[in-house]
């Protein structure tokens, strides 16, 4: 590990052309030093969680070259150091039991324990903790049609655990992964299907060694096609974890193409597309950046003359939809349209920062 981010740092340092592509298309970068200089004198702590760790500078740069790993090494090392508090930020930590997701779901009373489960099955349902916490219809609707289509009869209501290795909790990330680990070989759980892509690829990835099948529901579930009702023009924003495979954008155009969808992109997507202001925590440590990331995504959306703005990401659908700016724009998940579960996100964050302010 250790060796890998030496072996980067040196890349950047004899490679980078401080060309100026990389800050070109993000905010954070373009207020810092370049990355060969930063590879030089090392990375500072408000650097290290100014990033939205989203990988965009690696798709633009011709090298193929990133500071994120080094601002991720900063993080781990800050905790390490003890240079930050964690108590901060374990409002957002899923190994927290008073987590704003946890304390969300109580009050608003958000439990799927009514749902059928049989021990049994050996597929499971693995919504997400966001999806589950603030889409409670499309979770329902989601689990109803893998309860129909594969027998699956089993839901996990636990995070994936992103924030944790984000933030560079190390130690925590990795007793949260023991935990799940057990968990899914305890249930004898061979397949899971996720909604959501940074549950998929973090889940793929911790769980290779266990043999689970990671699928994605845009891959097992039948979505209708060739409607003939008067479908809103959509345009989509990617997701950061989904920004090099591009799984989840594929499956997505093609169900809203096959069922009638007109979409009309942005400028920037897929590989370059940008962060919707919620990668590593930023919203936590750079508000400011994180709300100029929403502001101009809404803007290119709303040139695109789409009525709706989609994302296959819910935190991304959530972190567009907190900010009005003036349009006939609504911003739905994907699965609102092809699922026909139709949901107001307008106010869900608020109604998140009303329970603490009481
Ligand atoms: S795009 Fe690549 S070469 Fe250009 S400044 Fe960024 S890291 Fe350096
Ligand atoms: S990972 Fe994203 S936020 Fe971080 S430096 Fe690269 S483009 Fe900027």
């Amino acid at each position: 590990m250790e060796n890998n981010l030496k072996k980067e740092t040196e890349k950047i340092i004899s490679e980078c052309q401080e060309c100026g592509l990389c800050s070109n298309g993000c905010n954070f970068l373009a207020e810092s030093a370049s990355p060969a200089e930063m590879a030089r004198r090392g990375i500072t702590l408000e650097e290290a969680y100014g990033c939205a760790l989203c990988a965009k500078c690696k798709a633009v740069c011709p090298f193929g070259l990133s500071p994120q790993p080094m601002f991720q090494a900063r993080r781990v090392k800050a905790i390490q150091n003890q240079e930050l508090d964690q108590e901060e930020f374990n409002y957002f930590m899923p190994d927290y039991e008073e987590n704003v997701m946890n304390v969300y779901r109580q009050y608003y009373h958000i439990d799927y324990r009514d749902l059928e489960i049989d021990e049994s099955s050996d597929t499971y349902f693995f919504p997400g903790c966001t999806l589950m916490t603030y889409s409670p219809k499309l979770t329902r609707e989601i689990y109803s049609r893998l309860h129909k289509k594969l027998g699956c009869r089993g839901i996990l209501t636990e995070c994936c655990g992103l924030p944790l290795h984000q933030m560079g909790l190390t130690d925590r990330a990795q007793r949260y992964t023991d935990f799940l680990i057990e968990k899914i070989t305890g249930h004898g759980i061979k397949r899971l299907i996720t909604a959501c892509p940074n549950c998929y690829y973090l889940l793929r990835e911790t769980l290779k060694s266990t043999g689970v099948e990671i699928l994605t529901i845009y891959e097992v579930v039948d979505f209708p096609d060739n409607s003939q009702g008067n479908l809103p023009k959509c345009t989509i924003h990617d997701s950061c974890p989904d920004r090099f495979e591009g799984i989840f954008a594929r499956q997505t155009r093609a169900a809203l193409k096959n069922y009638g969808v007109e979409i009309v992109e942005m400028a920037n997507i897929l590989q370059d597309s940008p962060c919707c202001g919620s990668g590593g925590q930023i919203s936590h440590f750079r508000p400011d950046l994180a709300d100029k990331l929403v502001h101009n995504r809404l803007e290119e959306a709303k040139h695109t003359g789409a009525q709706i703005l989609v994302s296959y990401c819910l935190s991304c659908v959530l972190n567009f939809a907190r900010i009005d700016i003036d349009s006939e724009l609504t911003v739905r998940h994907v699965l609102n349209l092809l699922l026909g579960v139709d949901e107001d996100y307008t106010d869900v964050k608020k109604q998140a920062a009303k329970i603490f302010a009481e």
